[in-house]
């Protein structure tokens, strides 16, 4: 048996493009290309099962096996060789198919008397839409050539089969759920929200909508004019980038240089022109392989080198004539952006005119995509680990980010349910709108303060509109991560001056740089760490490298002057890092006072309650501040040792649970006892039920994303807390993992509206 040499894919590739642009319909061409497929590989059988509703292979064509058969033999996903294949997306080589474990004998298709069978999965779009197969009647082993060879044709088929003309091609839009149910996928809420709109790819995904080479010269030029273009942006990149880039990116740019000009990687690109593939087509099966390569490495440093690997071919495809990079900064319709994670500042990268809403493959709700998304009102749904095998480029979904689902090419029932949410939800804001100048104040008359979290100036500009009695935290750093240069102290005073114009005298609290962790800014260097979040950050850095602190602190000074000023320190784990920290300050003050004769006219300094250890350094800490904010995302990560970053755990520990409640309990009467103003200012502070349990313990100054405004003031409106007080302090020392259910109940039981 001579199997299929190494020349032969161009010619199988001529001939497929012969049928290709001949007559016949889809099933008659899927026919002769199973023939073709046969005779080249000198192979008995060549059989292509294609994906029906359900998760099933249906057999379509076959040249070999029973044509009876057809349409007749089906699989589950999963069941047979050709399931397992399809299961695990990628090819199966055996002499002895018959012994495998795996094998699912189906008599209708007359198979018992092959032995050796390769098959691959039909692919389009990272998606499995079918398998196709070769199988001989004596045991041998199919040669590496003949495995790619058989992937390549496998690009051919999934063209044709996602063609229009495909009967099943209606189908195929639905194989990651039901053909005739729309497609749902969970995931968890990160900003709430509803919209819709079309998928954008946040990494680029290469589109082969034409494997075949028409004209394999010009291919091949298409591909070295690519290759060059690619290459000098890296280098370039790289030249002009060299002191601006933190170790890390530095090292990431380095590894792309290198593979750019890597001589086997390009020899594997040209050699997959060279049989007959257009350029996409090229670069998508070299990065099929890398893909293929990467999920049998375990070790992580060669992964993340074959995923710079993966990354590069994107590029790569970018740079071909005809691609054009997509210009996040103008869409022109309504985007969903599809991401697997995504930094805060490439979001804000994108278009706010169009961008709808976000959906990622991971990220939870304290990470800081989701705080910048809450503050542009753009829903996100995140955790969608299914997400990027399940859709296409420009897809209609439906974004729920109240239910935390999504919706792709949704059926009319579908889009209609999700409109009545929609007016639904413009009901219930326009509730909240009524609400908006009404007083803080719970049912028994207790004065509550409801403040925004912020930190850019959109949030600013529509502070008025909110309602809120102030800002609570002003997240300085947002403004440092979304430049690519370090503002000046002249910039920053501006901006804090625009703040607190804007604010007309209602309350802003800023807070200082807290950077590190998963905070980068690209101009700041500092080395890679084992546990960032444990690391050097916030005010760590600001006592070590006083300048930045200084420079922060001075351009705040100079903002307020004649005004009241009220800033706090980010992540103080002892009262001695407060004491330093005020006394930078106070230094700012005199030298400025000293340089215009002027200063704020009133400062208040805070600290925030962020790391446990300062729990139990209260009193003293108590006896230095003017005010305190429970940083209740930082606090939880660290009382609990669970990474507020990592999906995997995020929802481990609640946030009601006793033993948080407890510890919060201790911050609210160390304060009162201090009468020293507390407020809280992590996610909780939005969330009604746990708002409910904060005012229990015993406090009233709230600081939260403007989403949850209307929410939390409608329940807190509604709520007796001297009824409440007892209720919760007594749950504070129950044995239980979460008192969830205990507060909803008491919530139902007292009409407190959720
Ligand atoms: C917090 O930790 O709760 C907090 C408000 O700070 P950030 O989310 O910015 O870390
Ligand atoms: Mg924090």
């Amino acid at each position: 048996m001579t199997g299929l040499a190494v020349s032969t894919p161009r010619l199988l590739l001529r001939k497929l493009h012969q049928v290709m642009a001949g007559r016949g319909n889809a099933e008659q061409r899927l026919d002769e290309i199973v023939r073709l497929i046969a005779g080249n590989m000198i192979a008995e059988v060549c059989s292509c099962y294609l994906m029906r509703a359900g998760d099933v292979l249906e057999l379509f064509a076959t040249e070999g096996l029973n044509k009876d058969a057809v349409h007749q033999t089906r699989l589950r996903v999963g069941e047979g060789l050709i399931g397992d294949i399809a299961a695990q997306a990628r090819p199966l080589n055996l002499s002895d198919a018959q012994t495998h474990p795996q094998f699912a004998y189906r008599p209708e298709t007359g198979e018992e008397e092959y032995h050796s069978l390769l098959g691959t999965p039909v692919l389009r779009g990272g998606r499995v839409i079918g398998v196709l197969a070769v199988q001989n009647r004596t045991r041998r082993s199919y040669t590496e050539e003949e495995v790619e060879a058989l992937q390549t044709v496998a690009m051919v088929v999934a063209e044709l089969v996602s063609s229009e003309e495909m009967v099943a091609a209606t189908e195929f839009s639905d194989t990651a759920g039901n053909a005739t149910l729309p497609h749902r996928i969970g995931g968890s809420i990160l900003a709430e929200g509803l919209a819709s709109g079309y998928a954008m790819m946040h990494e680029p995904r290469i589109e082969v909508l034409q494997a075949i080479a028409d004209d394999v010269p010009l291919e091949l030029t298409r591909l070295e004019t690519a290759i060059s273009a690619l290459q000098s942006s890296v280098d370039a990149l790289l030249a002009a980038t060299n002191s601006l880039f933190t170790d890390e990116s530095q090292e990431i740019f380095e590894a792309y240089k290198m593979f750019a000009h890597d001589k086997g990687w390009l020899k594997k690109l040209n050699d997959a022109v060279r049989t007959g593939l257009t350029a996409e087509a090229a670069i998508k099966r070299v990065q099929d392989d890398t893909r293929a390569r990467m999920k049998e490495i375990s070790d992580p440093y060669l992964r993340d080198r074959l995923s710079d690997l993966d990354d590069l071919a994107n590029r790569l495809y970018l740079h071909l004539d005809g691609h054009t990079v997509i210009d996040r900064r103008n869409l022109d319709q309504a985007t969903v952006v599809i991401a697997n994670n995504m930094g805060a500042a490439e979001l804000l990268d994108y278009d706010r005119r169009h961008l709808k809403a976000v959906i990622l493959a991971e990220g939870t709700r304290s990470s800081h995509v989701a705080i910048v998304a809450r503050a542009l009102g753009v829903p996100v749904v995140g955790q969608c680990e299914k997400i990027g095998e399940a859709i296409e480029q420009g897809d209609f979904i439906l974004v729920d980010g109240e239910h935390g689902q999504v919706f792709l090419r949704p059926g009319d029932d579908v889009q209609e349910a999700f409109s009545r949410n929609v007016r639904l939800r413009e009901e219930r804001q326009a509730k909240y709108a009524t609400l908006r100048d009404m007083p803080s104040v719970s049912k028994d008359g207790e004065k509550l303060s409801l403040n925004i979290n912020a930190g850019l100036l959109i949030d600013v500009d529509h502070f008025h509109e909110t309602g809120a009695d102030g800002i609570g935290l002003f997240r300085t750093e947002l403004q440092f991560m979304v430049r690519s240069q370090m503002p000046k102290v002249d910039e920053q005073t501006d901006l804090y001056s625009k703040v607190l114009d804007n604010l007309n005298g209602k309350p802003v609290v800023f807070r200082t740089l807290d950077v590190g962790g998963d905070k980068v800014l690209p101009y700041l260097r500092t080395k890679p760490e084992e546990n960032p979040a444990l690391g050097w950050r916030a005010i760590r850095i600001g006592l070590d490298r006083p300048a930045l602190l200084k420079s922060q602190l001075r351009a705040m000074v100079r903002a307020a002057a004649g005004r009241e000023l009220s800033l706090m320190f980010p992540m103080i784990a002892e009262v001695a890092e407060f004491i330093e920290a005020k006394a930078i300050l106070k230094k700012e003050i005199e030298k400025e006072s000293k340089r215009s004769g002027n200063e704020p006219a009133k400062i208040n300094v805070g600290s925030m309650i962020e790391v446990p250890s300062i729990v139990w350094q209260l009193p003293h800490l108590l006896n230095e501040v003017d005010f305190v904010s429970v940083g209740s995302n930082d606090l939880m990560q660290f009382f609990f040792a669970v990474d507020r970053g990592n999906p995997k755990i995020s929802d481990r520990y609640d946030t009601l649970s006793p033993s948080l409640l407890k510890l919060l309990s201790k911050i609210a009467d160390d304060c009162a006892a201090a009468d020293v103003p507390v407020s809280v200012c992590g996610d909780i502070a939005g969330r009604p039920l746990e708002v409910m349990a904060l005012l229990g313990l015993g406090y009233r100054n709230f600081s939260m994303s403007a989403e949850a405004l209307g929410p939390v003031k409608e329940m807190a409106l509604s709520v007796d807390i001297n009824q409440l007080r007892e209720f919760v302090l007594k749950l504070c020392d129950v044995r239980d993992h979460s008192v969830r259910d205990q507060l909803r109940s008491f919530a139902r039981d007292h009409s407190i509206i959720m």
